[in-house]
């Protein structure tokens, strides 16, 4: 037996009387209950399915499938129904929404052709926004807004949603702005009355005032194609709001007019930018001089090769008590590049160490790792540069001490 959709025609809060015929388990953990009739919309041609319960029990989904409406619900949830006589609750919230930018869609894709002469080929209502994907090229962003001035023109107009049901030989008879999806017994043309007709089994409002605002979010290309992103009715108040308290937040912070955030944010990043650089200057400035510091005791003796007089390499060391590891690099590298040496540094605010070699030929990992391992440190690294952590200060202080 074939289920009887009653979800064009339903359209209140009250609940619906319907039968179960069967209770299928399906893969996965859930059951399909199986109605005689349905206020429940199945997932279909971009609009989602609806939400809502039987008996109380929540629909995971709902599914056209073989021509057979399946209601999902949980495995768990199926052995508290039975079949006979059920209440149907809609997510009456989550239906409008849905209409709402379906008929939002209709009325976008019937100006946009009207305006551009672009079909839209396809549409899917998201969770957060939705979005129609337009045969043209690139839609600029003059264009969008001349097409959403004249989508609130239909919306103040209030303009009839009308819904035809036609035998397939005379759904010709209509402008159509779109193929006919395929040939059922009777097919479905929603029209907006001077705007738009199109085959169309989602669900409608009754007329274009019902949408209350419609807002075209941009554009992107897309597969040759072009994608409009939009939102309508509540979620445009919501969205609305969201940047209204986000804007405030900078607007306060940069005590700059709402209006003028924009031009604000980006003269202030140029500024930081410009500090950054500056920054950056004397960051490099210090670390040289810290560098310079530090070999100016090994800058005499003649080991210029790097390595002394014993074959040993000439190896530097240095804790430093406030420097984080960025600093303790960059005085690591300058200081390489200033005498051929094995630099141990280590940043004791980090508790970790870096060790630079400047001497040829040398692999430094050799040198390190046994005390690493020793003193419970972690590190890796190559032949000319290597870095390493420890748990505690203590350790860094036993490694250093015998690397010295
Ligand atoms: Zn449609």
């Amino acid at each position: 037996m074939k289920t009887i959709p009653h979800y064009y025609d339903y359209n209140s809060a009250e609940p619906f009387k319907a039968a179960i015929l069967e209770i299928r388990p399906l893969a996965a953990g859930t059951s399909a209950v199986i109605l005689d009739a349905t206020i429940f919309y199945p997932e279909g041609g971009g609009q989602p399915a609806d939400r809502g319960a039987i008996n109380g029990v929540p629909l995971l989904n709902v599914i056209e499938k073989d021509h057979e409406i399946l209601h999902i619900i949980s495995r768990e949830n199926a052995a508290k129904l039975a079949a006979g006589t059920v209440e149907l609750a809609l997510d009456a919230e989550r239906r409008r929404d849905h209409s709402v930018h379906h008929t939002g869609q209709h009325l976008l894709s019937g100006t946009i052709l009207r305006m551009t002469g672009a079909y839209t080929l396809s549409m899917h209502i998201g969770e957060e926004t939705c979005t129609i994907d337009v045969d043209i090229k690139e839609l600029l962003t003059e264009t969008l807004v001349a097409v959403e001035e004249e989508a609130q023109t239909a919306i103040e107009e209030e303009r009839p949603v009308i819904t035809h049901l036609c035998p397939p030989e005379n759904v010709l008879d209509f402008p159509l702005r779109k193929q006919i999806p395929q040939v059922d017994e009777v097919i479905r043309v929603v029209e907006i009355q001077g705007c738009d007709f199109s085959p169309c089994c989602g669900t409608h409002l009754r007329s274009t005032g019902q949408i209350g605002a419609l807002r075209v979010l941009g554009a992107e290309k897309y597969k040759g194609m072009t994608r409009v992103y939009f939102i309508a009715g509540r979620r445009v108040l919501r969205d609305s709001r969201l940047l209204r308290r986000n804007a405030e937040i900078v607007s306060r912070a940069l005590k700059t007019p709402v209006a003028e955030i924009g031009a604000s944010i980006l003269a202030l990043l140029e500024k930081a930018n410009e500090r950054e650089q500056k920054l950056k200057f004397f960051q490099e400035e210090d670390a040289a001089r810290k560098a310079k510091a530090l070999v100016a005791a090994f800058a005499n003796t003649d080991a210029s090769s790097g390595v002394e007089d014993a074959g040993k390499p000439r190896v530097i060391t240095a804790s430093f008590m406030d420097a984080d590891m960025e600093e303790t690099l960059r005085i690591g590298k300058s200081a390489q590049s200033l005498i051929p040496a094995v630099l141990v540094l280590a940043s004791e605010a980090e508790v970790k160490f870096a060790a630079f070699s400047s001497v040829k030929g040398l692999d430094i990992r050799g040198l390190l790792k046994n005390e690493l391992e020793a003193n419970h440190g972690k590190g890796g690294g190559g032949p000319s540069f290597f870095q390493g952590m420890f748990e505690n200060l203590k350790d860094l202080h036993a490694f250093m001490a015998a690397i010295r």
